[in-house]
């Protein structure tokens, strides 16, 4: 039995109030395994152990959703960003990453478009759609009520953000998002999906347990799955995106 073992049988015995006292305080130090070291600011100020999305040169790691095509969007090389736009087929545009994941840390930052258009779920809607299904609202809040279940940082139609911290319409919000995937045993889940979300360094979501795939109508509910795509959705506003990276929970 290794010592971590014998901490860990320790703790138990302690739970179950059988335990010797411990008086050395060495008894109760883990020294192995080690975890890897990771450079918080490496290529790019991207963590070292990130993959990377979008870096600002190109689309290469994405697809669009409905026919897998190369994505119609506009590449911006002068401030490295991304804008939602139709093909000439006004086709929607809604694309996703060519590599699946399960449990995640998603990087991102957004832009609304600086020209109003719309109110409500009209303005500056886009989202981003964890593996393919969970989304995380986005939209342009500042000045324009929508239902709060549906605003900025909603997890849509099922959690209601903490606080609203978007910036100034034009400028860059991030999100940071911690996502646990789902857990299933053939047709049953046996453990939901959870999501925690910081809007500009601001907590938003505080592991809200996802009770299904978004539904715009009705009342959402499990099927299985396995690994799937981040989507950023086309809700028809011209939507720019930004350094987007992606550690994966093992
Ligand atoms: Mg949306």
């Amino acid at each position: 039995m290794n010592k971590t073992s014998i901490i860990a049988l320790a703790l138990f015995c302690f739970n179950l109030g059988i335990a010797q006292e411990i008086k050395n305080p060495k008894d109760t130090e883990i020294y192995e395994p080690v975890p890897p070291t990771v450079q918080p600011y490496g290529q790019n100020g991207v963590p070292s152990d990130a993959v990377v999305l979008f870096d600002g040169s190109n689309l290469e790691e994405w697809i669009n959703s409905k026919d897998k095509s190369t994505p119609s969007w506009i590449l911006n090389k002068d401030d490295k960003s991304m804008t939602i736009q139709r093909g000439q087929d006004q086709k929607n545009a809604t694309i996703q990453t060519k590599k699946s994941f399960g449990s995640v840390q998603l990087h991102i930052e957004w832009k609304s478009p600086t020209k109003i258009n719309g109110k409500g779920q009209q303005r500056g809607n886009s989202g981003v759609f964890l593996q393919g299904r969970y989304e995380i609202q986005i939209l342009d809040n500042n000045n324009n009520d929508t239902y709060v279940n549906g605003q900025v940082a909603s997890v849509y139609k099922q959690s209601v953000p903490l606080v609203k911290a978007s910036v100034p319409m034009g400028e860059w919000n991030s999100y940071d998002i911690i996502y646990h995937a789902p857990e299933f045993k053939g047709k049953e889940i046996v453990k939901p999906a959870s999501v925690t979300v910081l809007h500009n360094g601001v907590l938003v979501q505080d592991h809200f347990i996802i009770k299904g795939p978004t539904r715009y109508i009705g009342l959402p509910s499990y099927t299985p799955h396995g690994k799937g795509s981040i989507k950023l959705q086309d809700h028809g506003n011209p939507v720019s995106y930004r350094n987007i990276w992606v550690r994966e929970i093992k």
